[in-house]
């Protein structure tokens, strides 16, 4: 049933030793060795679960037939992320050198639970990441100079969701320090984050459920036209929150997870100084730019002044799954995890399993960002995150071009939003009554969608499709006429 796999025998597992065989399966498929320029071999859901539906094997088989059946069954189906053609999301993560990170971090095997007997380099290695990483604007200490964990200022996690719920934690333990003990049920008013809902990850509404505080805790705000949070909106519910709450956070994002607009860091640090509230900047696909100069000081200022950052190198960064990290501006944010304050507040004490929230043994996640900043350093960093930039400028003028589309969001860095909206369709629309709007939306909707998905299919062009309500109301439909399903592009290289 399954068609012989696309890139033949390079990796034959009889010829090769088991385990450098499942490294050549895996660099066969970031070359897309054979695999006649597709991003993927679509498959549907019935195919999928009968090729890999079966009962637990009793015996076991050798290692060379299972890399043979792996490479069969999963690898043959998986996406290319990649692929020149893979243009949904930045994550391409095919840096050669945090690749072979990740293939040695599980080899060598340290728990960064603590230094002695479980992480004695690693855990160097991990501070000395966040270290370069705080380096985005923040002063930053050299190793040396830390006297133990209350000085390290950020932790790796296993994503950008995780590195918000830390900050959400982080900023809610410093408002209200008394909750570690007591709990939410014992304060006296209802602690609230505030950010623009149009344009908000749910990420930080997840947090807010995940920490007790419940989803209606998020006061949400009108995003500007051009997608990004609107700074004196913000003040206006910091300056007079709903009865019975008390605003502990705002979130600030460097790229929006749909057009990657990016808020203005500066204004909206200022408006949380004002009112002594904590600001957190979600940089999961901005943080990028902070290895470009010009990208860095044009989308990122202000950035300095943010409490905490989120950054996920697993986007922008080239880097496979999971890359992330949470950084904060003041040393001492991650003491409050810990039970044990005398220890953690010790000069020597380096157990960062002391002082991170949510997990016990973690793996050395930060050796593939070690070892690309090594390998490609940040100057070459910052020219590749600039050419993409650029290339994404290239897209939307072919897409102008073309005439065939409408672009919803213009260039921040790179993410695009459009809908296929032809010219007679636009012509259309200029005639309609204003009660077939919604429709109007749909249909727009559907034949983007339609469009897109023939194209997945063929696995040939992959982009992103999801809702966007058109904030510029560029389609001229009125922008709270209904969202309007988009292919967000995202280029890669
Ligand atoms: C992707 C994203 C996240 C969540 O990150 P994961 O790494 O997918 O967990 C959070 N915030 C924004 C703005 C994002 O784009």
């Amino acid at each position: 049933m399954l068609r012989s796999c696309w890139w033949g025998a390079r990796t034959t597992a009889t010829s090769t030793k088991p385990d450098s065989a499942a490294v050549e399966q895996g660099l066969g498929f970031l070359h897309a060795d054979g695999r006649d320029d597709q991003f993927l071999v679509h498959a549907g859901v019935e195919e999928l679960v009968s090729a890999l539906g079966e009962g637990l094997p009793e015996a076991g088989a050798n290692l060379a037939d299972v890399l043979d059946e792996v490479r069969e069954r999963i690898t043959r189906y998986s996406v290319a992320q990649s692929h020149p053609g893979y243009l949904a999301f930045p994550d391409s993560g095919n840096a050669v050198a945090a690749l072979a990170g990740a293939v040695l971090a599980p080899m060598l095997n340290q728990n960064l639970i603590a230094v002695d007997r479980s992480a004695p380099a690693a855990t160097f290695v991990t501070v000395q990441v966040l270290k370069w990483l705080r380096e985005l604007g923040y002063r930053s200490l050299p190793l040396d100079e830390l006297r133990g964990v209350r000085d390290v200022a950020g932790l790796p996690t296993s994503g950008g969701h995780m590195s918000n719920h830390i900050a959400m934690l982080a900023a809610l333990g410093t408002a209200f320090p008394e909750a570690r003990a007591k709990g939410l049920q014992a304060l006296p008013t209802r602690p609230v984050v505030v950010m623009a809902g149009p344009i908000a990850h749910y990420s930080h509404s997840d947090a807010a459920f995940h920490l007790g505080l419940g989803w209606d805790s998020v006061v949400t705000v009108p995003a500007r036209p051009g997608f990004t949070t609107d700074p004196a909106a913000v003040e206006r519910v910091l300056a007079d929150p709903p009865e019975g709450t008390t605003p502990f956070m705002v979130v600030g994002v460097a790229g929006n997870c749909r057009t990657t607009g990016l808020d203005d860091l500066a204004a909206l640090a200022e408006v949380c100084a004002r009112h002594g509230v904590w600001f957190h900047a979600d940089a999961c696909h901005g943080g990028s730019l902070i290895f470009d100069p010009e990208q860095r000081s044009r989308c990122l200022a202000g950035i300095e002044r943010a409490d905490s950052v989120s950054l996920d190198p697993h986007k922008g960064l080239f880097s496979p799954y999971p890359s992330s990290y949470v950084v904060f501006r003041d040393r001492g944010r991650l003491v409050q995890f810990s039970r044990h304050n005398d220890a953690v507040l010790a000069d020597g004490c380096r157990d960062l399993g002391l002082v991170t929230p949510f997990v016990g043994s973690n793996a050395f996640q930060a050796l593939p960002t070690w070892m690309l900043l090594k390998n490609v350093g940040t100057r070459r960093l910052g020219e590749i995150v600039a050419a993409r930039t650029e290339l994404v400028r290239l897209l939307s003028r072919m897409l102008a071009d073309s005439g065939l589309f409408v672009q919803l969001n213009d260039v921040d860095f790179y993410r695009l939003a459009f809908v296929f909206c032809p010219p007679v369709a636009r012509a259309a629309i200029r005639e309609l009554p204003a009660d077939n709007r919604v429709t109007a939306v749909a249909t727009i909707g559907a034949y983007t969608s339609r469009l897109n998905e023939t194209r997945y299919r063929a696995g040939r062009v992959c982009f992103d499709e999801h809702t966007l309500r058109d904030l510029g109301d560029r389609v001229r439909l009125g922008p709270e006429s209904g969202q309007l399903v988009g292919n967000f592009l995202l280029v890669e290289r």
